[in-house]
């Protein structure tokens, strides 16, 4: 099979690769290794888009789609917050939909100080969108099937990868399906395809003699962000506590060492908890976090290690679950109504690309030069989960260049996806599903314009690529430029 442009992965940076391109012209063959399209926003329950600056592009195209069905998806806000009422009141953070509010008003992070010192200043400006999974999934494929040059290969994975000189030349499915393609991007989330062409990828923190990041440990570590495996609750008609499910009430009775396990001993205390309230009254559960960063990563390289550290997530959430509705009356009303299919992964591996986006980066006003190549733009506070965590808001928003999506030594590979080459201090910011999905779509743009020009992606013209963006409603400068304001109906 031939293409003009292959996507692995078809999450929300490969997503927005796919489309881009396709709209552009080009042929494109998406492979997706689970059985649906969306990536963590759809299987692994991040049924939602925190607030970040340069939403604009596809996200704001998807919004719009999503809001002429009915009860597909929403705007919120806070409502209760641990660190403003006490833990007694909420168990952690209480999101509620805000129907008077529009998606204009998730596009701004920075400028908080903290969320416990700045309550008037979060509450009035912190919004962001809940969506219903099946309802995006429905659009994402509406939107790509518009195309009609966009071929999407369900339950299919890369095995290998033919490349030489700095080139991929086709890579061949687990069936043994063999495609070719002038251009490639890897939007796995964890840079597999990368790493099968041969490409280096790094895992934990760097130290601070790596980059100079004032945050970085003095040596480095393998420390990552933790792992969440989230679940979606429902209202019940007779309130009381649930049952734990068969497996694990039986491991109760039978071991005292598995009922401290579903009793939760494994973090010393239960995690704090996110719930973000669906238009339907459901509410998203988003445990910060399920498990370590580390202990999953370890696991998770070991044969059958996905299953074991999904059997254990899955543990400590139901004890978590018991925790609050033994602690807060209200979960009483809900029971557990379905558990992501996937654990939510944080941070894996990053690519070392031709350039490196640090926390030097992520500090600094947006660079305006086209020589930058600024393709996104984002606002995410600097967010870790897990031992050491911590959150550390932006004063302002940050810019992504271009060549931090292609790999050192690569000319026609981009890494469109939380993969791309950021340092472990940088993903902790620049990770959010829409900001992935603007490097998507900068990705999908730079394979066709590099095609029309006859030269690989890693060369396209900053300029052009820009400009192109821009022209598709990119927004790449803060505030926004009037243009892309108006091309994207948001003034
Ligand atoms: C628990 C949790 C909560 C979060 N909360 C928020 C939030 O509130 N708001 C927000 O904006 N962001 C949030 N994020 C961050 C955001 O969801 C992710 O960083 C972002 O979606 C990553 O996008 P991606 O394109 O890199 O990967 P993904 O969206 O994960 O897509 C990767 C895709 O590649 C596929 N794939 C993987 N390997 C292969 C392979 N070898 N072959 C073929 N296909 C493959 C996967 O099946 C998947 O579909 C959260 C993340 C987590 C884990």
């Amino acid at each position: 099979m031939t293409a003009d442009l292959v996507v692995v992965g078809a999450g929300s940076g490969g997503f927005g690769a796919a489309l881009a391109a396709a709209r552009r012209g080009c042929s494109v063959v998406v492979v997706e290794r689970s059985g649906a399209i969306g990536g963590n926003a759809n299987r692994c329950g991040v049924n939602n888009w925190e607030p970040v600056c340069g939403a604009t592009g596809f996200p704001h195209e998807i919004y719009r789609r999503l809001e002429q069905i009915p009860g597909a998806a929403g705007i919120y806000g806070f409502g209760r917050h641990c660190v403003w009422q006490g833990t007694d009141a909420y168990p952690g953070g209480e999101h509620v939909l805000f129907p008077e509010r529009s998606y204009r008003d998730t596009m701004v992070r920075h400028g908080a100080r903290s969320l416990a010192d700045d309550e008037a200043f979060v509450r009035e400006n912190l919004f962001g969108v809940v969506f219903e999974p099946r309802a995006y999934e429905a659009v994402l494929r509406q939107m790509l099937g518009e195309t009609g040059r966009c071929r999407v290969m369900l339950g299919r994975t890369v095995a290998s990868a033919g490349a030489s000189g700095g080139r991929l030349q086709s890579v061949t499915l687990d069936d043994g399906l063999q495609v070719e393609a002038d251009a490639f991007v890897d939007g796995t989330g964890d840079g597999d395809l990368a790493r099968l062409a041969g490409c280096e990828l790094v895992s934990g923190q760097e130290s601070r003699d790596a980059y100079g990041e004032p945050s970085a440990p003095d040596e480095p570590n393998d420390r990552v962000n933790a792992v969440t495996l989230m679940f979606r609750i429902t209202a019940k008609p007779e309130p009381g506590i649930d049952p734990l499910p068969d497996d694990l009430a039986q491991e109760r009775a039978v071991s005292k060492e598995r009922d401290r396990a579903v009793a939760c001993d494994w973090a010393q205390r239960f995690p704090l908890v996110v719930t973000v309230e669906y238009p339907n009254g459901d509410r998203n559960v988003n445990m910060l976090p399920t498990m370590d960063g580390r202990e999953y990563l370890n696991e998770a390289r070991k044969p059958g290690g996905h299953e074991r550290a999904y059997a254990e997530c899955r543990r400590r959430l139901y004890a978590t679950w018991r925790h609050l509705q033994t602690n807060w009356p209200e979960f009483r009303s809900f029971a557990v109504d379905s558990i992501s299919p996937e654990i939510g992964v944080r941070e894996s591996y990053r690519l070392v690309a031709e350039r490196v986006l640090t926390e030097h980066a992520i500090l600094r006003p947006i660079p305006e030069d086209d020589e930058e190549g600024v393709i996104a733009i984002a606002d995410h506070a600097l967010d870790r989960h897990g031992e050491k965590g911590g959150a550390m808001e932006l004063k302002h928003p940050f810019g992504v260049p271009f060549h931090c999506l292609v790999p050192r030594g690569y000319t026609n590979l981009l890494v469109a996806c939380r993969a791309a080459g950021f340092s472990s201090i940088a993903a902790s910011s620049c990770r959010l599903s829409r900001t992935m999905m603007q490097l998507g779509q900068a990705a999908g743009t730079a394979c066709a314009l590099a095609r029309d020009d006859n030269r690989d992606p890693s060369e396209v013209d900053l300029a052009a690529l820009r400009r192109e963006l821009r022209a598709d409603g990119v927004q790449l400068s803060w505030p926004m430029e009037p243009e892309v304001g108006r091309v994207v109906g948001l003034g």
